[in-house]
């Protein structure tokens, strides 16, 4: 607990992933939530995912904070989360049906733009015609994220507040549907959608989902004054950041944990402590370039090795993760735009058994040595990496819950991952399961 002007108030940590995103933040969120009394979304929609398993049942988590999984947290979406109607509710009801007690915790701000069903045909129209045209494919979702994003800094955007004023609703929609009607027809090799659908269902979803709309920058600020502990839950990762990612090939939010206050509406005070998470190695979906990238079809090599033990297969998509080392020299960058306090790493587990361990250090860049993952994504396609090598371990990792119990050449390799990047690792994961977790220090406690 801290001192506030009126009281005291609780501690906040910000959690986020350092590399391209599926880092295995689900699992340290659930592990964290322990000692938070409210988890926030503050970017991204449901292109994010993470899979947990309920009382057997497996369920995808996309959307809502990973936080409905424990009784009695409040859950927010805030200002900064791009929100799709149908999905939100396809989600609550999934939850619903494994008896959980979704709309009595969960606050959704009333400024959060709405995805609504054109934004996924332009997404998936415009990744059609970057691919016919040979522009290249960003890889998306397919979820409409990046066109939603697109008109609210456009300042076009319909939010969740105009859910609440149909005739506002109908005349602001009549105006955005026509514009990428436009989009869809006359450059984007489309077809057009229908305004009254789109109405009915968006009007239909209205009703179940004022009950849960709120202020919820005022509500968290409020709520961590009278003591709550806040987890801002970050989505995707740094490397897909709209501003410090490996642009073009990012999301179209900020991912980084500054935003966390923007996009949640509080102020950056209130993030007390920032957890970066790492995989042990690095993965990829999508496009866009990966310095340490390893093949992995071939039985028997590292890649396939990565690619099956890690079970390397995005929960949104389906699609096969790229995989690679640990870029160490990508992460110092994470490190530095993020604030980190400290690294969680995680899956150290599927590196068991192999016999030499490589990380990345610095790349050759155009005959030059560069230390930091350069900012031009060309630039990124051409660096070369240059590694350190480590000698593996035969032993097991799995489950491991004690630093002292890591082989020795684990610990080797993770000290000198911290000497490089130049923040402490808090905590290993070892394993999906909660008490799969060695903790050095506590995000929660000072
Ligand atoms: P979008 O967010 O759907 O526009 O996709 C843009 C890029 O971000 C693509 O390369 C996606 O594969 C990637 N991406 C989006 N969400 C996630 C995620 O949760 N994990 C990993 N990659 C993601």
């Amino acid at each position: 607990m801290r001192e506030s002007q009126s009281g005291t108030a609780g501690r906040n940590v910000v959690v986020v992933g350092t590399q391209w995103g599926d880092e295995g933040k689900g699992k340290v969120v659930d592990w964290l939530t322990d000692h938070a009394q409210g988890v926030v979304r503050f970017q991204g929609g449901h292109n994010a995912g993470h899979t947990l398993v309920i009382k057997g049942v497996k369920t995808a988590l996309q959307l809502i904070p990973s936080g409905i999984m424990r009784d009695g947290v409040a859950c927010y979406i805030g200002n900064g989360v791009v929100v799709d109607p149908s999905h939100l509710l396809l989600e609550i009801g999934r939850l619903e049906a494994v008896g959980l007690d979704v709309r009595s915790r969960l606050f959704i701000s009333e400024s959060c733009p709405l995805i609504l069903p054109f934004h996924v045909e332009v997404d998936k129209a415009r990744e059609a015609l970057r691919e016919s045209s040979g522009a290249g494919k960003i890889g998306t979702t397919g979820k409409g994220i990046g066109p939603a994003y697109e008109d609210k800094v456009a300042r076009r955007a319909l939010r969740v507040q105009d859910l609440k004023h149909p005739e506002r609703f109908a005349e602001k929609l009549r105006e955005l549907l026509a514009l990428h009607n436009f989009a869809l027809t006359g450059y984007l090799n489309s077809t057009p959608l229908e305004f009254q659908p789109i109405f009915d269902m968006a009007m239909l979803a209205a009703e179940q989902i004022q009950p849960m709309m709120a202020d919820v920058g005022y509500a968290l600020h409020t709520a961590n004054r009278a003591g709550a502990n806040l987890l801002f839950e970050g989505a995707q990762g740094t490397l897909l950041d709209i501003d410090h990612g490996t642009y073009p090939y990012v999301t179209s939010s900020n991912c980084v944990a500054g935003n966390a206050a923007a996009g949640a509406g509080v102020g950056p005070d209130l993030l007390h402590y920032i957890l970066g998470i790492t995989k042990a190695y690095t993965t990829r979906v999508g496009s866009g370039p990966f310095p340490t990238e390893l093949p992995m079809d071939e039985p028997g090599t590292v890649g396939h090795h990565l690619s099956t033990v890690g079970q390397e297969r995005g929960t949104v998509t389906g699609r096969p993760r790229r995989c690679g080392w640990l870029d160490a020299a990508a992460l110092k960058r994470s490190i530095i735009i993020n604030g980190v306090s400290g690294l969680c790493i995680t899956k150290l587990d599927v590196l068991d058994g192999l016999a030499e361990i490589k990380v990345c250090v610095g790349y050759e860049l155009h005959g030059s040595r560069v230390d930091i993952l350069p900012l031009d994504a060309d630039d990124i396609k051409a660096c070369v990496p240059i590694y350190e090598s480590f000698p593996g371990w035969t032993e097991t990792t799995f489950g491991v819950t004690a630093w002292d119990a890591l082989p020795v050449n684990a610990r080797r390799y993770l000290e000198r991952v911290q000497s490089f990047i130049g923040a402490p690792i808090d905590m290993v994961s070892t394993g999906p399961d909660r008490d799969h977790t060695i903790l050095l220090r506590h995000p929660y406690q000072n």
